[in-house]
């Protein structure tokens, strides 16, 4: 399994793109790709992110995941779609997320280009993911339950032939989500505030216990408050570096491998 940090950044980060990650794994004998969440400006840092292959680049994920319909999760998917209708895709190209993700993107995308979805060379294949009840993204088995956000989003475990990823998305961890992370060998969780207690968000403390409790072989820490991650990330990286597990704070094209 390999995971490119194509974006770490919170919403309005403007140095740092939005939170979306690239994994690459096998499911049986094939390799197949997911990018999870394309925000407004993940889709761009995609198609320039020197993490992830020219091959990839150009051909794109086989699947998409959403974690939420807030814009830093799913506003990049015009650009995505489009730039790959460009790039000569034909291949379908799923996207998974919470109730409502075929409407989600279908107002999005017709916003941004009202001809597009009509005019794509590929088909375009919206899947609901209930939590609690196991699915497939791009063929590996998956896993999604609801997080503590200000809107309804889905932490994702998605198990590869050699590992288990565990995808937080927005909000603090609950315990389904916990559940989820056990045994991961990377769990990727937002750490908004330095401390818990943030409305709708989660911390970097309570990333660190979460993976903890979670028996995870690694951490990353990701969606950081912009003034935090400014002013305060020698610090934060340095707590991350004390802790027990292998914990770290990556930056935009940063590769975790297992
Ligand atoms: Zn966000
Ligand atoms: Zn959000």
């Amino acid at each position: 399994m390999r995971v490119t940090f194509v974006g770490v950044g919170e919403a309005f980060d403007e140095a740092l793109p939005n939170t979306s990650l690239f994994l690459v794994g096998m499911t049986g004998e094939r390799r197949r790709s997911v990018l999870l969440d394309c925000g407004f400006t993940a889709a761009a840092a995609f198609f320039s992110c020197a993490g992830v292959s020219e091959a990839d680049r150009r051909d794109g994920p086989d699947a998409v995941w959403i974690s939420h319909f807030h814009g830093d999760h799913f506003f990049g998917l015009p650009y995505l779609l489009a730039r790959l209708q460009e790039q000569g895709r034909v291949r379908p190209l799923f996207v998974h997320g919470g109730e409502g993700v075929a409407d989600k993107v279908a107002t999005v995308t017709d916003l941004a280009y009202p001809n597009l979805r009509a005019s794509l060379d590929f088909e375009l294949r919206c899947i609901t993911a209930w939590p609690g009840k196991p699915f497939a993204v791009a063929g590996f088995a998956a896993q999604a339950a609801l997080t503590g956000h200000g809107a309804p989003c889905l932490g994702l475990r998605l198990t590869t032939r050699f590992g288990a990823l565990y995808y937080g998305g927005d909000g603090a961890a609950t315990a389904a989500g916990a559940e989820l992370a056990a045994g991961c060998a990377l769990v990727v969780q937002e750490g908004y505030g330095l401390e818990a207690g943030v409305a709708g968000h989660g911390s970097v403390p309570e990333a660190l216990a979460l993976a903890e409790s979670a028996w995870a072989e690694a951490l990353a820490v990701v969606h950081v408050r912009r003034e935090l991650r400014r002013e305060r990330g020698g610090e934060i990286g340095r707590q991350l570096a004390a802790a027990s597990i292998r914990a770290f704070l990556p930056g935009p094209g940063d590769v975790f491998e297992v």
